[in-house]
């Protein structure tokens, strides 16, 4: 391979973090060469230094295939809970952001990807999809046809230092279930949740970690405490903290900044705060958990990064992922519809890193092996690609090579692990049959054209 290659694997290494980062002096050019179907190269000079954007990466091959499962299975598992699939822009008016998940929250103030566009409008690439599907449910007038459950999985955007598991674009998988105000949704959301991870076979090394947010009454009481804390502490907070402190000192119990976690972990919590109401709400959730079958562990630090939670507020944790532990996340979120400009509407719901998720997965399912149909000579590659059709009409994964001869076109069939080679020489042709080869065995039979895909389903 040459240095570029070296250059792209490298930064691939380098954004996974198993080694120094690439070199940082742009590529020699390299020579021109004249393309290949006599295409004269252009007067602009060959771009030989483009990279992936910091952040961003390709799915392809087994990457893709884990992606691909992780959001399959989410869908399929959240589609026997009820929920039904929205899909919703990947780009909104910023305020559907700015607005709703916190001024001070880490996402607003420092990750968000926000410019004009050409219409000197105010544009936000999505940092996650709760606000968004409230914003859907308000602008198409849906918030009268309650209860609504909605699946959502799709690329977000935060502006965050790369490391293994945090990119700029990741992606997620969302579920929402948007009217009911009782504890038995937010176990339901949390179940659903569980069971994704089960059916992923990831659930053994997480641990359910669950908390209250409390009620508005519960939080302004510990708001409180929380202020009297952090001003005794005032000095070892860091600056974001400080300014936390004067607008929403809960912001400060997510701080991630070192000289703040020591600060934090000798913090009040809200139970003694709890109103009668918000800790029998409480007492509920984890009566229907245990119903539901999902094992939890109460953790009194869990806030959550955005500001719209209430009540519930929990985090799958696997202990696979280092700093980048949770996978998947939620809570309830009982003012952010009414925010939206729409009617009081309580809701609860959860989303997961699926790069994550993917990561933790032993191995994605394989595509089923291909059947190579192999023609020997002009007239039979005719006759061929009627059977190439038949086969892919039969829901057969059929594959035949553009060129080569049969040894070559053999070879091609071992490369991409075909099951079967179907081989159709002159002689078969003048018969009406084809040579089925199973490659496992090496046994073959000669069948009949037309019945040669029943013979391989
Ligand atoms: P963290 O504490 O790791 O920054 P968060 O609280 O910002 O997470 P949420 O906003 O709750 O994360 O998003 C839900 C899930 O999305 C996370 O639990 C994680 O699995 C995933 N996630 C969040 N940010 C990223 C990112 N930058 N890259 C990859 N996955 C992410
Ligand atoms: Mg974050």
């Amino acid at each position: 391979m040459g240095h570029q290659g070296d250059d792209c694997y490298r930064l691939a290494k380098w954004l996974a973090r198993d080694i120094s980062p690439p070199r940082s002096q742009p590529p020699e050019v390299q020579p021109r060469r004249v393309p290949r179907f006599g295409v004269q190269p252009s007067a602009r000079p060959l771009v030989t230094d483009i990279q992936p954007a910091r952040g961003t990466h390709d799915l392809i091959g087994e990457d893709q295939r884990r992606h691909h499962h992780v959001v399959e299975t989410a869908r399929h598992v959240s589609g026997c809970y009820g929920f039904e699939e929205w899909i919703t822009p990947i780009f909104e008016d910023t305020r559907v952001f700015s607005r709703t998940l916190g001024e001070t929250s880490d996402v607003v103030t420092k990750e968000m990807y926000t410019f004009e566009d050409r219409g000197g409008d105010s544009i936000t690439l999505r940092p996650e999809a709760t606000a968004g599907v409230c914003r859907a449910l308000v602008t198409n007038g849906l918030t009268q046809s309650l209860p609504r459950k909605v699946f959502c999985s799709g690329p977000m955007f935060r502006y965050e230092r790369p490391q293994k598991g945090r990119y700029r674009q990741f992606h997620q998988i969302d579920i929402e279930l948007i009217g009911p105000s009782e504890p038995l949704a937010d176990a339901e959301v949390i179940a659903c949740g569980w069971n994704i991870l089960k059916a992923l076979g990831v659930h053994a090394d997480t641990v359910l970690e669950l908390n209250t947010l409390g009620d508005q009454d519960s939080r302004a009481a510990y708001r409180e405490a929380l202020v009297e804390y952090f001003t005794a502490h005032k000095g070892g907070l860091s600056p974001d903290s400080l300014v936390r402190l004067e607008r929403n000192p809960m912001r400060i119990l997510d701080s991630k900044e070192e000289q703040d976690r020591k600060i934090v972990a000798g913090a009040p919590t809200i139970q003694p705060h709890l109103t009668e109401a918000a800790a029998a709400f409480y007492t509920k959730v984890q009566e229907y958990l245990t119903r539901f079958g999902v094992p939890f562990r109460e953790n009194p630090r869990i806030v959550r990064g955005l500001d719209y939670y209430s009540h519930t507020a929990f985090e799958f944790v696997t202990s696979k992922l280092g700093s980048q532990g949770t996978v998947m996340a939620g809570g309830r979120y009982d003012g952010l519809v009414a925010e939206m400009g729409g009617p009081a509407t309580p809701a609860v719901g959860l989303a997961a890193g699926v790069e994550r998720l993917a990561m933790l997965l032993d191995a994605a399912p394989l595509a089923p092996a291909p059947v190579a149909v192999v023609p020997i000579g002009d007239e039979a590659e005719a006759a061929a690609i009627g059977i190439l059709q038949s086969l892919r009409a039969a829901g057969i994964r059929a594959e035949m090579s553009y060129r080569g001869n049969l040894r070559r076109r053999m070879e091609r069939a071992n490369k991409i692990e075909a099951r079967a080679a179907v081989i159709l020489g002159p002689d078969d042709l003048m018969q009406g049959v084809a040579q089925v080869k199973d490659l496992k065995t090496g046994a073959q039979e000669a069948v009949a054209i037309p019945d040669i895909a029943a013979y391989l389903t």
